[in-house]
């Protein structure tokens, strides 16, 4: 299988993958954790901030899953999403400190970088944009990028975005990727509790993000020993059931297995997902007060729920020129 094949299906919705026979509105379950963590990342800001968010809560709920649409459109957006730490070989803090120097110093092939993930430094890039946003008082800009750290920093808070072995493709255990990210908060959110107290001003976002993806890589080998553990025990007709989805009936794990993991986990889906929301409003609390916490009650009050305004492909183009220039410079 070709680099860009195994890269593509790394990315792509993995019910898609796994189960072919899904209509692509569908999508919206796999959406689904996304927009509730932009969503309560909102109420962790200062007043200050919180009254600006609200008053574009839509957008930037509804906008947090657009990375993913982009990279059906965007040639490098796939990268952004993930990261395989196994290729780094890191296990401290200060040796992924170093790492992300060699990548400034160009000591790293940009080809390794990309094909084994960006997202520590998509989180990095979009923040930095985000500050300038904030300096130039550029509203669309600032709720576009919101919406989009939103989205890379609850990336970062899933354990199988941090491996190679993504969907469990190499130990048997295609699948596991949806049912983990999607099918378990989608089956138990209303047990949650999504209030997570104050954002905080982070000094050092570097170590910040590489500490976020280094705590979700250690939970690998636990998401994984126990699906396949439970699958040992569970005969395929329990494991997996038939739900009808319009005229289509989906392949889907059972609630039954999908109960059976989720209280494997001891509420590790859920601890990821809250720190996923106190990470946003940290990131986006950063990036406001690193622009001088400009009074947002000032900014110009317009609505950018239009496409027109948006335009996303422009944008994305010109992102990717913006980033492909930051990425030779980094590595
Ligand atoms: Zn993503």
């Amino acid at each position: 299988m070709t680099q860009r094949l195994l890269l593509f299906l790394k990315t792509f919705p993995l019910f898609l993958v796994v189960f072919t026979q899904l209509p692509f509105s569908a999508e919206a379950w796999g959406f689904f954790a996304h927009k509730q963590i932009n969503r309560y990342a909102i109420t962790t800001l200062p007043p200050d901030m919180f009254r600006f968010y609200k008053k574009h809560l839509t957008f930037l709920t509804e906008k947090s899953v657009n990375p993913d649409k982009r990279r059906y459109m965007i040639k490098h957006e796939a990268a952004k999403h993930f990261i395989d730490l196994e290729m780094y070989q890191t296990s401290s803090l200060h040796e992924n400190k170093n790492l992300f120097k060699r990548v400034e110093k160009q000591d790293i092939p940009k080809d390794i970088i990309v094909s084994h993930g960006e997202l520590p430094w998509a989180v990095l890039n979009v923040q930095k944009k985000l500050t300038q946003a904030f300096i130039h008082r550029d509203i669309p800009k600032i709720l576009k990028l919101s919406a989009d750290l939103g989205h890379y920093i609850a990336d970062a808070h899933v354990p199988l975005h941090t491996t190679q072995n993504y969907d469990g493709q190499m130990t048997g255990q295609e699948g596991i990727h949806a049912l983990w990210e999607t099918r378990l908060p989608t089956l138990f959110i209303g047990l949650y509790n999504f209030f997570v107290g104050q954002a905080s001003y982070i000094e050092d976002p570097l170590l910040h993000i590489w500490d976020i993806v280094i705590q979700s890589h250690t939970m690998v080998p636990k998401v994984l020993a126990l699906e396949k553990q439970l699958s040992a025990q569970s005969p395929v007709l329990l494991k997996y059931s038939f739900e009808q989805s319009g005229k289509l009936l989906k392949k889907q794990y059972s609630v039954e297995f999908s109960t059976l993991y989720h209280q494997a986990l001891q509420g590790q889906v859920e601890e990821r997902l809250r720190q996923s929301i106190i990470q946003v409003g940290n990131f986006w609390l950063t990036a406001w007060m690193n622009a001088g916490s400009p009074s947002l009650d000032d900014f110009e009050d317009i609505t950018v729920m239009q496409d027109q305004k948006e335009q996303p492909i422009q944008e994305t183009i010109a992102d990717i020129k913006i980033y492909s220039d930051q990425c030779t410079r980094l590595g």
